[in-house]
């Protein structure tokens, strides 16, 4: 990455850290890929549940390798017979990692979800959520342009990704459908935490996830 955009983004994860602390929120900065992991790894006590609902930043930095190789109770989605009953268990687990679609310069996170497992979980029920941002999520100071980010990038791509039948994936840009096959049923505003050290968000200074 271009050293000026690396300190630009260096510059932005102090504001956004400050928003955070704000809503109540923990923030954190991470310069590359493996101190992201290294953060994220200790904030997750030894001998607890952990789960997912689907975060390719926090496979691209290493983590879930990591907590499946550690000290730890990794419940697998991916790899259950039951997936319905894997997903209802990160309601009761001990850490859920996440990515966000988009977040605000001033610390609001925006997700979109078609299944809602990971909104859902996101908003009520593991004991701690530890978010890994790339910076390249960071999409603004309000949330019309964070939502703009999240619909336009993330969810066109994760629909081309998972070769959907909708709008985005022939124009590239969201066409607001309701085709059976879109993933954008369910958005999830965070601008505020009821539970002090529940919502960790790394941000990490590379472009992760879409
Ligand atoms: S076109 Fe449909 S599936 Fe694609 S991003 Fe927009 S609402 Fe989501």
């Amino acid at each position: 990455m271009q050293e000026v955009r690396k300190k630009r983004n260096e510059l932005l994860a102090q504001t956004v850290i400050k928003g955070l602390k704000s809503r109540n929120m923990e923030g954190y900065y991470a310069s590359g890929r493996e101190e992201a992991r290294e953060i994220a790894l200790s904030l997750i006590p030894e001998g607890a549940s952990v789960t997912n609902g689907g975060t390719f930043s926090a496979e691209e930095i290493g983590l879930v390798d990591a907590v499946k190789a550690g000290n730890y109770r990794y419940i697998d989605r991916k790899d259950s017979k039951d997936r319905y009953t894997a997903e209802r268990e990160a309601y009761s687990c001990d850490c859920f990692l996440s990515s966000v679609n988009a977040m605000t310069n001033d610390g609001i996170l925006i997700n979109i979800d078609g299944n809602a497992n990971r909104v859902s979980a996101i908003a009520y029920g593991p004991k701690k959520v530890i978010f890994i941002v790339g910076m390249n999520k960071v999409a603004g100071d309000d949330i019309d342009s964070a939502l703009k980010r999240a619909r336009n990038e993330a969810a066109t791509i994760n629909a081309q990704r998972f070769g959907l039948d909708t709008p985005c994936t022939k124009t590239g840009a969201c066409m607001d459908c309701k085709s059976p096959d879109n993933i954008c049923c369910q958005f999830l505003i965070t601008r505020y935490s009821k539970h002090p050290g529940r919502i960790h968000v790394i941000l990490v200074n590379e472009e992760l996830g879409f």
